[in-house]
């Protein structure tokens, strides 16, 4: 039976791609950015047990060498995931297709489709194509929300289970998305390509970060880019915002007004017909 850890599952969200969807977040990741804002997703739990006395409500227990979370008793206080010092969570559950299924069939007058996101869910392929299946067969339409760093492969295998992908371009200069998030840009940039030939790429999105990233460097180039390859791709500029983020990044700041009005300027100077900023 196909099974995936997944940290969690909104059931309706309306900035995960087009409509109203539900998105299932799978666990673990193979960036390490800086300003992640979900750390708590990039690594499996080890099991080490030092979150344990940080929980105020008992919902964590230890039992047969392993720490297991009691969802009827979490408030949902995070306290868990601040004590932890493995970029983990408690509350990460494996699930099968079917218990995620049955989410589904909850939401399913009110939802267009899902979204499977992360981390990076494309480390558990099989398992999101399996889900893609199935939520077709329920009329649902499925994107795929990665950070690209990934094989063509992949999306060959997911082939048209896959409706469209949403994808991060951090940063243009290879080197910097390198000490950004421990890997550079090539494969990032593949995917990018392969997947606008495919028609198959909804939005790429670039958090702009004052102070660590050359922004309008990244806005130009990726502009530049899209417009090539097809200017009604969707580029979605995102403001970086400081809540969330590991201690390292809390000090950046957050960009001005003034700073997303250019560099939207930007991009649509550049060809870009759907530039959004958020
Ligand atoms: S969530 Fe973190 S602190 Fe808690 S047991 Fe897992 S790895 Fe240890
Ligand atoms: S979020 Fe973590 S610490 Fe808070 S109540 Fe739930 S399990 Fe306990």
């Amino acid at each position: 039976m196909t099974k995936a850890n997944v940290h969690r599952i909104i059931p309706f969200s309306a900035v995960d791609g087009p409509g109203n969807r539900m998105v299932i977040f799978l666990q673990g990741c193979n960036f390490d950015c800086v300003y992640c804002h979900n750390p708590e997703t990039i690594a499996l739990c080890n099991h080490c047990a030092i979150c344990l006395k940080a929980c105020p409500s008992d919902a964590l227990a230890w039992e047969n060498g392993k720490v297991c979370w009691n969802e009827k008793l979490c408030h949902h206080c995070d306290s868990c995931i601040k004590a932890c010092p493995h970029t983990s969570s408690p509350k990460v559950r494996e699930m099968n297709i079917e218990d995620v299924i049955s989410y589904m069939e909850k939401v399913k007058p009110f939802i267009s489709g899902i979204t499977v996101s992360g981390g990076e869910c494309t480390l558990q392929i099989d398992f999101v194509k399996a889900l893609f299946q199935r939520a077709k067969e329920m009329g649902l339409t499925t994107f795929l929300d990665t950070n690209g760093f990934v094989s063509q492969d992949a999306f060959i295998f997911l082939g048209d289970d896959m409706d469209m992908a949403m994808v991060d371009l951090k940063t243009w200069n290879k080197e910097a998305h390198r000490e950004l998030t421990g890997k550079d840009n090539t494969l990032v940039l593949q995917s990018i390509r392969y997947l606008a030939e495919q028609h198959k790429l909804y939005e790429v999105r670039t958090v702009i970060v004052p102070g660590l990233l050359d922004n309008q460097q990244t806005v130009k180039m990726v502009s530049q880019l899209l417009s090539a390859l097809d200017q009604n791709i969707r580029y979605k500029l995102i403001r970086f915002r400081p809540m969330g983020v590991r201690e390292k990044a809390a000090s950046l700041e957050d960009p001005s007004d003034i700073l997303m009005e250019e560099l939207s300027d930007i991009a649509r100077n550049e060809g870009c017909k759907h530039v959004i900023v958020v």
